[in-house]
């Protein structure tokens, strides 16, 4: 298996090379050359494995020859362990009523969906550098969940030193913690003084200027550009529809999206040969998907803050990889609507690639209002409490369930402890909160405050990796 760019300009290279690279070199994005598909009756046989099992299946074909099968069982095993993910299902799928589920994908330690994908990473990543005697530097900045998950995967990767850049006083007190208590001396939380987009900057200034680290360690990128973290997103999708009867049913999903990773996931799934019938985009207030979906208008607004923080982004990244594969990989397009993009901030696309899109997605956005509302009715009709991000994706499967006659799941991509805000404003009460979100509360913290400034960052991680 080879992955090119989505702009065509930049080296075809193996998972391994790939996975280590993230951004390719010309700025696009790395997708496979082709997509590996399943027959009706391979799928079939999948029913009877277990989360591991499958995970094994669907990852083999993206893998290649970059490690043995059994690497491979061996790090998805370690991923997936009972201590790191503490329900025995993995992803336990919840109904809802006669047609609608949701599917939990927040119980690993930092209580959201990323945990899938991180997790697989931070082993991918041990293996990977041990092979080439290698050591690398994680860079990141978060808003949220990426941070803490990122933290998490790779605490144990003893050739990863890992800088993690959140804005000072701008994340939740629980979303700080998860980050701040992991005391291994590996792991760096630097509270930049500014906001998110500061702290995005300061990273991106430090990957076009990396002289300082000299080529003594990799530079690593854990945002979800990197092809690894969708493959092990692709997972659970079939995991939810084997459950609901693939292959011989059909069914659809919604997903909260912000980046466009989770449901591209659900989108390449799709290619391997499940039956999904169509995909929902869930957005909150900052709506560029959905309005590039209904009206074919993919135009930069200004980010507005709301009770959906993980949501809070305008330019989805992973869109790209939509457009490419939309275009049937034709790079030169893709190069030339982004390149266009970025000039203007405006992008649409033919009336053929529109209709296509439709024919799969639908997309529709909640405002807070509209999500808290969710939480509550859903808590008083089901019992059940949603975090905001799932509540804005129930809130579009109910609103499309009229045009859908599959069954229809939503993806539960936090645990709803990790936004107490949108709880309080719900007026709702979780009779207990998991260890992975109580313990943080009371345990000591470490990070370094810096001011927002790139040179400072640089110097910090001089001498505390170089
Ligand atoms: C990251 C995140 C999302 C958005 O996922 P994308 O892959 O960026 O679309 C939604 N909900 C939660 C809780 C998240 O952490």
């Amino acid at each position: 298996m080879y992955y090119v760019s989505t702009r065509g300009e930049a080296p075809r290279l193996n998972f391994k090379e790939a996975f280590l690279t993230g951004l390719a070199s010309d700025g696009g994005l790395y997708v496979p050359e082709s997509y590996p598909s399943f027959s009706t009756s391979e799928i079939a046989s999948f029913k009877q494995l277990t989360y591991q099992e499958l995970c094994f299946k669907i990852m083999k074909p993206y893998i290649g020859k970059s490690l043995t099968d059994k690497v491979l069982k061996d790090i998805i095993a370690k991923a997936y362990k009972d201590t790191v993910f503490t329900h025995s299902a993995i992803a336990p799928l919840k109904q809802l009523n006669n047609k609608q589920f949701v599917l939990e994908l927040f119980h690993g330690p930092t209580n959201a969906f990323k945990d899938f994908a991180l997790q697989l990473i931070g082993h991918l990543l041990e293996h990977f550098l041990k092979e080439n005697k290698e050591k690398a530097i994680i860079l990141g900045a978060t808003s949220g969940d990426t941070g803490s998950a990122a933290i998490h995967g790779c605490k144990n990767c003893k050739r990863a030193d890992i800088f993690i850049l959140h804005p000072h006083n701008r994340t939740s007190d629980i979303q700080r913690k998860q980050m701040t208590t992991v005391l291994d001396k590996n792991v760096f939380n630097l509270a930049i003084k500014g906001n998110f987009d500061d702290a995005q900057a300061i990273v991106k200034y430090v990957f076009c200027n990396q002289e300082f680290i000299e080529g003594k360690k990799r530079l690593i990128a854990v945002n979800s550009i990197n092809w690894a973290r969708i493959v092990g997103q692709i997972v659970y999708y079939f995991y939810a529809g084997l459950a609901l009867g693939a292959p011989e049913r059909s069914i659809s999903f919604s997903v909260p999206t912000g980046n466009f990773g989770d449901i591209f996931a659900g989108y390449v799934a799709r290619k391997m040969g499940l039956p999904v019938d169509r995909l929902i985009v869930a957005t909150n207030k900052n709506d560029i998907l959905s309005r590039f979906i209904n009206k074919n208008s993919y135009k930069k607004e200004k980010l507005v803050e709301t009770l959906s923080p993980s949501m809070d982004i305008q330019i989805s990244s992973n869109f790209e990889r939509l457009l490419y594969d939309m275009h049937n990989g034709n790079a030169k397009k893709v190069k030339q609507l982004m390149e266009d993009f970025n000039k203007t901030g405006k992008l649409s696309v033919s009336a053929t690639v529109l209709k296509k899109i439709q024919a799969l997605f639908f997309a529709s956005k909640s405002d807070d209002k509209a999500i808290v509302k969710t939480m509550q009715v859903m808590h008083k009709a089901t019992g059940e409490i949603l975090d905001p991000h799932t509540a804005a994706g129930v809130k579009s499967a109910y609103e499309f369930a009229d045009k859908i006659s599959s069954p229809i799941v939503t993806l539960a991509t936090a645990h709803p402890g990790k936004f107490p805000v949108s709880l309080n404003k719900a007026k709702l009460k979780l009779a207990e909160l998991p260890d992975s979100l109580a313990k943080p509360l009371k345990a000591k913290e470490k990070f370094k405050i810096l001011p927002n400034e790139a040179a400072e960052v640089i110097s910090y991680v001089i001498k505390n990796s170089l």
